[in-house]
């Protein structure tokens, strides 16, 4: 028996989400059954459902930044309860046999198909998956979060996506104390960065479109910020970072921010732009520098940093809105005019 919630749903690339139902699967023996309360807006859920990636299979219910409580948890459950804080990111299934499904790196499932992501894909009967811009939802336990109760749940919310999206990297390329970090672009994605950035104790600026931003930037823990604007900025800061992650939604001068790594350095890009990236060779070469890219995070990881979140104090900027806004405030996503993540209050849905 499936259960019927409510939902927010995009039926083409151009119309606005509208308010509609979806079917739930009754909870089965490895299930754990939530009750959304919050969803955070990701700009990936803007890039998919107007088609940037692709054309998507409609309706989409988006959102992968999905925070609630348990309700109802499957006979051989074992890790979670009725009343447990939980969070769910991007996906909600892998094969679970390839290598990096069992490194706990789910994120790179080599099984056709890959991971199965929680809207815009299917479940292992077919089925298609929907996100979290609904009430309730149903995952099996080994992809379902703890979330750390000293973290409110709407602020938990975007961790689920921009939080991993930047810890993972930030780890894997050992941001740390003596490191110089750059962010570029100060959004849901950037603002994490800088958090966590600084929280792993590497030095970090900020390279925004403007100095718009630069009070919040330096509030977070940055230490430097400049204005990509600026052609001063290019020349100023050459040579200047060990890492940079570019979190842009947009097509950038690759060679402009390639050359602003020293000897060695590595530019993560994590932006998925409509277009292709245009990367020449000499920034690239002179400096021995690596352009790289990453995705979200495992399960295991993810915990780590939503337990490295909580033990820090580290925490989004949010700015709660009902359901009915939410196509305002994609439209402020876009034009760059979010401070930092908008999270949907399910309550509202
Ligand atoms: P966001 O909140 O919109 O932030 C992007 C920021 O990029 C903006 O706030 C803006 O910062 C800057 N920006 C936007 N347009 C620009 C332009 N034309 N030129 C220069 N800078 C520009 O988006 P988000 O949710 O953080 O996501 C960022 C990107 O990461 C998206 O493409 C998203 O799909 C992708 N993403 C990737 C992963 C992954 O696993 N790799 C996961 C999640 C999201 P300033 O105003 O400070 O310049
Ligand atoms: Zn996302
Ligand atoms: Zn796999």
């Amino acid at each position: 028996m499936t259960t019927t919630v409510s939902a927010y749903a995009a039926t083409s690339a151009t119309d606005p989400l509208t308010k509609t139902t979806i079917e739930r699967r009754a909870p089965g023996p490895h299930d754990v059954a939530f009750d959304i309360k919050f969803a955070g807006i990701c700009h990936s859920d803007i890039h998919t459902v107007k088609g940037e990636w692709g054309r998507p299979n409609y309706p989409v219910v988006p959102g992968h930044e999905i925070a609630g409580v348990v309700t109802e948890v499957g006979s051989a459950v074992t890790k979670f309860k009725v009343g447990d804080h939980v969070g769910v990111g991007c996906f909600v299934d892998s094969c679970r046999e390839c290598d990096s499904c069992k490194a706990g790196l789910e994120q790179y499932c080599t099984t056709r198909g890959g991971m199965r992501g929680t809207y815009n894909s299917t479940e292992r009967d077919g089925s298609p998956t929907y996100g979290g811009y609904s009430t309730a939802m149903v995952v099996d336990e080994n992809y379902v979060l703890r979330i750390p109760e000293s973290i409110p749940l709407d602020k938990a919310a975007p961790l689920l996506c921009a939080g991993i999206t930047v810890y993972s990297p930030l780890r894997h390329w050992n941001a740390g104390p003596g490191k110089r970090v750059a962010v570029i672009g100060l959004g849901g994605l950037g603002h994490m960065a800088v958090k966590i950035g600084v929280a792993m104790g590497a030095e970090v600026t900020v390279l925004s479109q403007s100095l718009k931003k630069m009070e919040d930037g330096l509030r977070l823990g940055a230490s430097a910020y400049h204005a990509t604007s600026d052609p001063d900025t290019f020349k100023k800061l050459a040579g200047s970072f060990d890492l940079i992650i570019n979190t842009v939604s947009a097509n950038l001068d690759m060679s402009a921010y390639l050359n602003l790594l020293a000897l060695d350095g590595t530019l993560v890009e994590l932006g998925a732009p409509e277009k292709p990236l245009v990367v020449p060779f000499f920034p690239l070469g002179a400096m021995r520098r690596s352009l790289a890219g990453s995705m979200i995070g495992g399960i295991p990881e993810t915990q780590e940093m939503l337990d490295f979140c909580a033990e820090h104090d580290v925490t989004p900027e949010i700015e709660v809105i009902d359901a009915s806004y939410i196509n305002e405030a994609y439209e402020r996503v876009v034009s760059s005019d979010v401070r930092y993540r908008f999270v949907i209050d399910a309550s509202t849905i």
